[in-house]
């Protein structure tokens, strides 16, 4: 059993904190917003992550949990000290390491006995050295001696807990071969592919893997486009193309491309790491250009199916970056319902559970409905953003009655073109042939 303090109590530092609980250590989560910390006291868990309530309550009534926003008091009380504060991208495109440098110089001003300093954030190379320079500065005592490690986080948001506990792999980048043992023994309950490097190539293997992700993604929306242009259908193309296990079958699902917290960060954060080293990154510049271009690919096919948007009721069906979360970072939703109501349209949007956290972002007028019924409800078309299980698993026949018109735009190829064309939907989807319906005016 270690002794565990996790910095930052977001999406990683919650689920993180909570698993390492979970394997039997002892955690404090600690966060400088107050709000997070008495909701979590009090049992209530501020994000939307399913399965994240129930362990944490377990956890917490087992005792090896728990949640604090007395930084200094935790980390004294630590032999680990994780940072997993956010790393958002700033104004230039780089990550912005003001947390991260924060938290350096409180472990710092609180280093009271040997400490292992793990940097889970997603962090340029070089970051680990900083925080080595900065908490060495800030230390009452120069006696006293740490390591850091960086151990990069692979959990995706909304299978967070099952991605933990099922790590496909620990990346600990080190400086001391101690620091390494003392990460890799932390995990071990995991029973997960421990890889030690060092501290450079460990901050590396993140952005690679998140790159390499996001050139998949921005790669198959490319032939879907061609696809589009040729009467081919996309989701034969990669399935047919994902059977070739060098290739394999993930991340090959056309739509109007990645948002979230990560990919779109990391991707301009890649980038300028080669700039700020004089190298030019052309894979990574067309992937970030491509997908910026394939959620505004969208507005071109609702253009098509209404002729004009001006004047049109447009239900939106689905607001976050992805299913199963709240998360409303870099989503698609936020670019273009703005755009949809600029070109005149009226928005109803609907998401299961985002609503929220989206409202405080769209525009005032964009309204919301209760459910999926209640947004198609007299709506002249039907966008699809996000594919929850909710919005797949729609009566398709109800939602043609609901609908003034019967056009559906698919971001997310949630239906079969078969289907559609049965219930004589007006169908528009990513790199397939459009189902058009003998009332469907505009074509
Ligand atoms: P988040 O914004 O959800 O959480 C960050 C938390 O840090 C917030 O609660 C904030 O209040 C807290 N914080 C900021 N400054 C602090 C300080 N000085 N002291 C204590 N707490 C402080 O962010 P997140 O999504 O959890 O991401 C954290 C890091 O992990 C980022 O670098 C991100 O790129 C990386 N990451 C995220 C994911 C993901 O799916 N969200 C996956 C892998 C890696």
């Amino acid at each position: 059993m270690k002794k565990v303090a996790v910095i930052g109590t977001g999406y990683v530092g919650l689920v993180s904190g909570t698993c390492f609980a979970e394997i039997g250590h002892q955690v404090i989560c600690c966060d400088i917003d107050r709000r997070k910390i008495d909701l979590l006291k009090s049992g209530i868990i501020p994000i939307y992550e399913p399965g994240l309530e129930e362990i944490v309550s377990s956890n917490t009534e087992l005792g090896r949990l728990s949640f604090t926003d007395e930084i200094g008091a935790a980390i004294q009380a630590s032999d680990i000290v994780f940072i997993a504060v956010g790393t958002p991208m700033s104004a230039t495109g780089e990550a912005d390491l003001t947390y991260v440098k924060a938290v350096a110089k409180t472990i710092g001003e609180n280093l009271n006995s040997y400490k292992v300093v793990v940097t889970k954030s997603t962090v340029p190379v070089g970051t680990g050295r900083l925080v080595a320079q900065t908490v060495a500065e800030n230390r009452p005592d120069s006696s006293v001696e740490f390591d850091v490690v960086s151990n990069p986080e692979f959990l995706r948001e909304g299978t967070a807990i099952a991605d933990c506990m099922n790590m496909e792999r620990a990346v600990i980048g080190a400086t001391s071969d101690k620091a390494a043992k003392i990460i890799a023994e932390l995990h071990e309950p995991f029973n997960t592919t421990i890889y030690i490097t060092n501290l450079e190539s460990a901050e590396m293997i993140k952005y690679a893997a998140n790159a390499f992700l996001a050139t998949k993604i921005s790669f198959i929306n490319e032939i879907a486009n061609l696809c589009e242009r040729v009467g081919a259908d996309v989701t034969e193309v990669a399935a047919g193309v994902g059977l070739d296990s060098r290739i394999g079958a993930k991340f090959l699902q056309a739509g109007i491309g990645y948002g979230g917290s990560c990919f779109p960060k990391d991707t301009e954060a890649l980038k300028h790491i080669a700039t700020q080293n004089n190298y030019e990154f052309k894979i990574i510049e067309s992937v970030i250009d491509i997908n910026h271009r394939q959620r505004l690919i969208m507005l071109d096919k609702i253009k098509e199916a209404l002729g004009s948007v001006q004047g049109k009721h447009i239900a939106v069906l689905g607001l976050a970056f992805k299913p199963n979360t709240d998360d409303m970072r870099y989503a698609p939703s936020l670019d273009l319902i703005p755009a949809l109501l600029e070109m005149g349209a009226t928005v109803t949007a609907y998401d299961p559970v985002a609503i929220p956290e989206a409202s405080k972002q769209l525009p005032a007028e964009t309204e919301y409905g209760a459910n999926v019924y209640d947004t198609l409800r007299g709506a002249d078309a039907c966008m699809i953003l996000t594919e929850w299980n909710e919005i797949k698993e729609m009566d398709l026949t109800r939602a043609r009655e609901l609908l003034r018109a019967p056009i559906v735009v698919d971001g997310r190829n949630c239906f079969s073109l078969q289907e559609m064309e049965e219930l004589g939907l007006a169908y528009y989807s990513v790199g397939r042939p459009v189902v058009r319906t003998p009332e469907h005016a505009v074509v």
